[in-house]
């Protein structure tokens, strides 16, 4: 069976990495299966590291790592009246969740893409506190952390005046401060993060960091290499042909060999070369046919390698990983 190998030294060494950055100030963010890498492996290791929270998307996954996180917020789901912290996106968010939930105001500083506008934050307020919600957190999200222009800076910029007034609204309203985060990956290794925030920090934690070439890249190693086993091996002569459509032709005679990972596996059809060797003919569902005879090949084993060569990121191609996969240490 194809394997996913877990680094657990390369996932230690990272989260030394974004400690130095952050100063130890930082969430991690385990959504969409830790990034494809498996939720339940990666959040244990964490937490055996002494990280203490974490960022999912929904509350099924909050309850499958409850047990190892002091903290946990969920990204999109119904607020409930339990120990998670819940996002809430927009006002009417504020009006669907039951008293005594505890609740984290995200706040749009220009991504447009969620979050409550800057402007509606004193009706926020008067919300929170006439429904009885625990405002536990606000936060906002960078558009632009990974790009070479300035709008990281402006947005940083609203951001701080969000949190005046926020400062300012608690004890208007007689309520405890809420903590603050924003930073992501990209923002907190481009600008780093204020005194009074926590980053969230998904990608780097994972060994990558989508940059332009221009940027200095941090010292993060990929945690994550997908492995394929031999199922049989074959000689062909010069001509014969491989594959759904006969794609690729044998220039000459060579042995070739057909490994256990195709798209249904999460790797692109698209592709015509991993890690192990040129990819000979196409890609199918649970099948790719390369060069050779050894008994396994690695087929991932960086993520932005592959992801360049298909015209996307490294998130695209990990969490698109099957979670049906081994994942071994
Ligand atoms: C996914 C996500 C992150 C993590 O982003 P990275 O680029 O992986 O560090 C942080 N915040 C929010 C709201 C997210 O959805």
């Amino acid at each position: 069976m194809a394997y996913i190998r877990l680094d657990m030294e390369a996932l230690a060494s990272n989260v030394e990495v974004v400690r130095d950055r952050s100063e130890g100030e930082f969430a991690a963010v385990l959504k969409d299966n830790a990034y494809g890498h498996g939720l339940r492996p990666i959040a244990q290791e964490l937490s055996r590291l002494g990280v203490g929270r974490a960022v999912v998307r929904k509350r099924w996954e909050g309850e499958e790592i409850a047990d190892l996180f002091d903290y946990i917020l969920i990204l999109s789901d119904l607020p409930q009246r339990d120990r998670f912290h819940y996002a809430i996106n927009d006002l009417s968010g504020l009006s669907k969740a039951p008293s005594g939930a505890r609740i984290e105001l995200k706040v749009d500083t220009g991504m447009h893409r969620n979050g409550i506008e800057p402007h509606q934050l004193e009706e926020a307020f008067r919300m929170v506190k006439e429904r009885g919600l625990l405002l536990t957190g606000v936060f906002t999200h960078y558009r632009s952390g990974d790009e070479l222009s300035s709008e990281l800076f402006w947005q940083r910029e609203r951001w701080r005046r969000v949190k005046e007034e926020v400062r300012s609204l608690s004890s208007r309203y007689s309520l405890p401060l809420p903590h603050f985060h924003a930073p992501n990956s990209a923002a907190l290794f481009r600008a780093g993060r204020d005194r009074d925030e926590f980053a969230r920090v998904g990608i780097a934690l994972y060994g990558y960091i989508e940059y332009p070439p221009l940027f200095d890249l941090p010292p993060l190693r990929p945690v994550l290499s997908l492995w394929g086993r031999r199922i049989s091996t074959r000689r062909l002569k010069r001509g014969e042909r491989v594959g759904y459509g006969g794609l690729f032709e044998a220039p000459r005679d060579m042995v070739v060999s057909t490994y256990d990972v195709g798209y249904g596996d999460g790797i692109f059809r698209a592709l015509t070369e991993c890690a192990g060797g040129r990819i000979l003919g196409r890609v199918s569902m649970d099948s790719i046919v390369l060069e050779g005879e050894a008994e396994e090949l690695p087929i991932i084993e960086d993520a932005r390698e592959m992801a360049h060569r298909l015209g996307t990121i490294s998130y695209e191609v990990l969490v698109k990983l099957s979670p049906f996969i081994d994942r071994l240490r």
